[in-house]
């Protein structure tokens, strides 16, 4: 029988890019053409309707049950005039991902007849089949029936023949149970505590809005390549493989034309996207073979979050029509890099974004640097929070390695911005803020402007770096649900904001002068937050080790990472900010920790089952040719002569011998520790299990298989190798 791996390398290989067609309009009329926006609502809502809906979104004025109807009614006319016959909540459950459940639009019509129906009670709440009734214990609480409620802030949209509804889902106990819950609430924070902070300089700001440019990063392999390959298919991720004599040294993929298959894929998927008005802006190559990216221009972060999770369904959608398979793994291949979702974050009033390099008035200045300073303040006090918000079983294959932001959360600033710093911090007020008369102050710093052009020296190796206009915070995972990073980042920086608020009113108070009062507070932060600061290489070893002596954050087990949520300044921060209570905190942790083990039970499974069944028989079908050939050199040669013709052969059959051994051996004890661990009925500890021993085995087995894979004939090596999977396209 002809190895299946040749099989579909030559399918693969066969293939030629889908014919795309495009709309016969520009981008800016396809653009929102399934999205329920503002133009469509004052379309299809009476006047009235349409104004207390907008002022719900616009001022967040709480909902009027009373418009819900008239709002479920123009929703469905629209859908059925896209051919709509089904509607869904959609959520982002702790699971990741989303979760719908499609009903028809049909109810009876009392005349044993059915009749399209979508009435505002549907549209405002519904309540999604999910598993018992609350039983006492957090665990029980926690996976306890449910219901949905309309985001009203996140526009409808239609997915095929379904009009989904972007929803809230919450316990009836009122626990958050999922991301945009917490991520609602940690806006709303923000929004407070900044447009307070914001009043110092301008009274007329009435609203702050924190927004995030999301770029997502994806690997494409062959569907068929694919399908040969069970580890991908059922953990994500390849568990062996040896690298390919070319990966990605050239950098030639990064430069390179974007190949034609994956060409038409792309330009299918922006389509796709633009039409449920996600703004996809950028596509290129990434580092890796086989690696890309798309992002799209910055929107509010709560939309921001939702398009993401949008786009990740609709990228998976897109790429079976075109014979790919999506990777969203942070880490599919070892030995070349992984991906992330740089999350760029901001915030913004009417006026115009509050990270902006300052602009002319001294107000604008000020105001600049209060904002950037107390969110470093929020992302020092909770560093380890943060990187906790970003954390993953399978995130944790690319922090601390080589190409990716360490497992550290530092911030880089760049030089301008880290002198200006310095010069506050090191001057009295009168040296950096020259005060002039009434009209306030004046800075007198030099370094401002340039900032607009500092875009050249940006450290690629921080996690955390400012970049002109905003933060780019590089250590999210490509698969993970932005929200879990947007939900800590608003909150540590609404606690700073309020907490600056607290300290410059209470100098205030005692009679200083306004903006003396918001210096000498601005100072001493500058103080506080500056082992936040680090410009340097983050890759480096010296980098730990000083990172260790300031105090940060430096654990590296994925497991006990997640233990910062239930920190003391977490748990305050998050309740007082009303974000999540220490229930809802210590109820996510349980699903974190579980899902931890979980995955990485998966991956021991599919080692497991891959080495006995595929590895071992391959390997040992080739010692047997080879042994097969010695004996037979015996049979024609003189023993002298038939031993030293046999003797790489003969090595090789000894070095099989030995691996494969140890293989077994490894798997044996791989199997032997999933037990210990699988009696333990602590979550996080036995998450801690799964990390110390379980999840170590599975490299060590590793690396003897793909010492085999070199050795054993090509003929007979039965999963797809890396120079396949990254190559063929
Ligand atoms: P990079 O050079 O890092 O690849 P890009 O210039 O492509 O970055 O932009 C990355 C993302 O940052 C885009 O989504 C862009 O819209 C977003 N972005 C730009 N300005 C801001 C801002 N002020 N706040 C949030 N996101 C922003
Ligand atoms: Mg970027």
């Amino acid at each position: 029988m002809a190895n299946l791996r040749f099989q579909v390398v030559e399918e693969a290989f066969k293939k030629r890019p889908e014919e795309v067609i495009a709309p016969v309009e520009r981008p800016s009329e396809y653009f929102g053409k399934y999205v329920f926006n503002r133009a469509k609502m004052y379309k299809y809502l009476p006047a009235d309707v349409y104004d207390k809906l907008i002022d719900v979104i616009d001022n967040g004025a709480t909902l009027d049950r009373s418009i819900a109807n008239a709002v479920a009614n123009g929703m469905k006319q629209w859908a059925e005039e896209n051919g709509v016959t089904h509607y869904t909540h959609w959520f982002q459950p702790l699971t990741g991902g989303t979760a719908e459940k499609h009903d028809a639009f049909i109810e009876h019509d009392g005349k044993g007849g059915m009749i399209e129906e979508f009435s505002g009670k549907l549209l405002v709440q519904q309540e999604p089949d999910a598993s018992s009734f609350p039983s006492g214990g957090i665990r029980n609480t926690f996976e306890a029936r449910g219901y949905s409620a309309w985001d009203p802030t996140s526009p409808v949209f239609i997915i095929d023949d379904t009009l989904c509804i972007p929803t809230v889902f919450i316990s009836y106990t009122g626990e958050a149970l999922d991301y945009k819950a917490p991520l609602l609430r940690a806006l709303h924070a923000v929004n407070v505590a900044a447009t307070n902070v914001c009043h110092y300089f301008d009274p007329k700001v009435s609203k702050v809005t924190s927004n995030l440019g999301w770029e997502q990063e994806y690997f494409l392999v062959d569907a068929d390549l694919y399908s040969a390959r069970p580890d991908l298919m059922l953990t994500g991720r390849t568990l062996m493989g040896h690298d390919s004599a070319k990966n990605q040294q050239m950098d030639d993929h990064y430069f390179g034309t974007i190949p034609d298959r994956v060409q038409a894929f792309m330009k299918d998927l922006e389509i796709q996207a633009l039409e449920l008005s996600i703004p996809c802006k950028t596509r290129h190559n990434e580092v890796a073979p086989n690696q890309f990216e798309i992002a799209p221009i910055f929107e509010e972060t709560n939309l921001a979050v939702d398009h993401n999770m949008l786009l990740m369904s609709l990228m998976k959608k897109v790429a079976r029509k075109h014979g790919f398979i999506v990777l969203l793994h942070e880490k599919p291949f070892a030995g070349i890099n992984g991906s992330g979702k740089h999350n760029n974050w901001s915030l913004s009033t009417d006026t115009g974004v509050l990270l902006h390099a300052p602009g002319k008035t001294p107000e604008a200045n000020l105001r600049f640097v209060t904002f950037i300073v107390e969110t470093l303040m929020g992302v020092y006090r909770h560093n380890g929070l943060l990187k906790a918000s970003i954390m993953s079983a399978t995130n944790a294959h690319r922090l601390g390695a080589n190409e990716a932001p360490p497992a550290i959360i530092s911030s880089f600033l760049g030089t301008q911005l880290s002198t200006l710093l310095d010069k506050i911090e090191n001057s009295d007020s009168e040296d950096v803020f020259n005060m002039a008369g009434k009209q306030g102050m004046k800075m007198d710093i030099p370094e401002i402007p340039e900032l607009l052009i500092d875009n050249t020296d940006r450290n690629r190796t921080s996690p955390f770096a400012f970049t002109g206009n905003r933060f780019e915070f590089r250590a999210v995972g490509s698969e993970a649900n932005c929200a879990a990073a947007m939900i800590a980042l608003n909150s540590a920086v609404a606690e700073a904001l309020v907490d600056f608020k607290t300290r410059v009113d209470a100098l205030i108070e005692k009679g200083e002068d306004k903006v003396k009062a918001i210096i000498d507070v601005l100072r001493q932060d500058i103080k506080t937050c500056k082992p936040i600061r680090f410009d340097g290489n983050g890759y480096s070893d010296e980098w730990v080790e000083e990172a260790k002596k300031r105090g940060l954050d430096c654990e590296t087990s994925c497991p006990v990472i997640f233990d910062n949520y239930l920190s003391d300044s977490s748990v305050e921060m998050f309740t007082k900010l009303g974000v999540m209570t220490k229930k809802e905190l210590e109820a996510r942790n349980e699903v974190k920790w579980e899902t931890y083990t979980k995955k990485i039970q998966i991956e021991a499974r599919v080692m497991g089952d891959l080495t006995m069944n595929h590895i071992i028989p391959v390997a040992t079908h080739y010692q047997s040719m080879l042994l097969k050939n010695v004996q037979n050199m015996r049979l024609v040669f003189p023993e002298e002569k038939a031993e030293k013709l046999s003797s790489r052969n003969i090595k090789i059959i000894e070095d099989i011998a030995e691996r494969t051994q140890i293989i077994e051996k490894g798997v044996e004890e791989l199997v032997n520790a999933r037990k210990v661990a699988n009696k333990l009925t602590d979550e996080r500890a036995k998450a801690v299990a799964y990390h110390d021993t379980v999840a170590p085995k599975m490299e060590q087995i590793r690396y003897h298989i793909d010492k085999l894979e070199l050795t054993v004939s090509d003929e007979l090596w039965t999963l797809p190798k890396y120079r396949e999977l990254l190559f063929i396209r």
